[in-house]
């Protein structure tokens, strides 16, 4: 692990789901308004047989009607890690770059933060509104895809880490994967970290951001 004497060389860049809300929120949402019809495209997926922007596509397309009403109630029924709080003052205190980098969406993204009263992080993640026809998409960033990804990961990191900076990638999932070579330090768990361990990746395990939290104050002494 790197470490040059001050702070202010640190860039965070974390997953949203199943990393910052306890569960994969995009995944449970398109599973219940499909009625477990989506997972025969999430299999898909996983297989590589098709890439992120065309699972979200299929997701969305193997859901009943619904009313923007039910889709927020049932996105507000998420709950968050409550020890990121403590990780994000922290980085808060330190005056260190956070930014939060998804293949999910924006709209319960957003709408997850807001309800724990978190603004203010610069959220990258691929675009839903709800109209009369279900979702309608954008993907602002698929020009930069790495042909798998919708939103890839690893050129955000390559474009908002600057030179001689350490990044710092924190997540789950097999959406983190092209984060991977560009960051670090890797903090991973559940298949990210099963991944690291088999391709011998160097990495740092946790459960929860509480133990995000102890390790980097351990792992950087001058953090306040
Ligand atoms: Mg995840
Ligand atoms: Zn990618």
């Amino acid at each position: 692990m790197k470490s040059n004497g001050t702070n202010h060389n640190l860039v965070v860049f974390s997953d949203f789901d199943g990393t910052i809300s306890t569960q994969d929120v995009g995944n449970r949402l398109f599973h219940h308004f499909s009625q477990g019809k989506s997972e025969e495209t999430v299999g898909k997926w996983q297989r590589n047989e098709i890439d992120s922007r065309q699972c979200l596509i299929g997701e969305a397309a193997s859901m009943r009607p619904f009313t923007a009403d039910e889709l927020f109630e049932f996105i507000d029924s998420f709950e968050i890690d409550t020890s990121f709080h403590e990780f994000l003052s922290l980085i808060r205190r330190n005056d260190i770059p956070l930014y939060l980098l998804s293949d999910g969406l924006d709209l319960y993204i957003n709408r997850i933060l807001a309800n724990n009263n978190i603004n203010g992080i610069p959220v990258f993640a691929n675009k839903a509104i709800v109209t009369p026809d279900g979702f309608k998409f954008e993907f602002p960033y698929f020009e930069h895809s790495c042909g798998s990804c919708a939103n890839c990961k690893g050129y955000h990191i390559k474009t908002l880490c600057p030179e001689g900076h350490t990044s710092i990638y924190i997540g789950d999932g097999k959406s983190d994967l092209c984060a991977l070579p560009e960051a670090d330090i890797i903090f991973a768990k559940d298949y990210l970290a099963n991944y690291c361990h088999e391709k011998k990746i160097e990495f740092l395990p946790f459960d929860n951001f509480s133990g995000i939290t102890k390790l980097l104050t351990e792992q950087f002494p001058n953090l306040i």
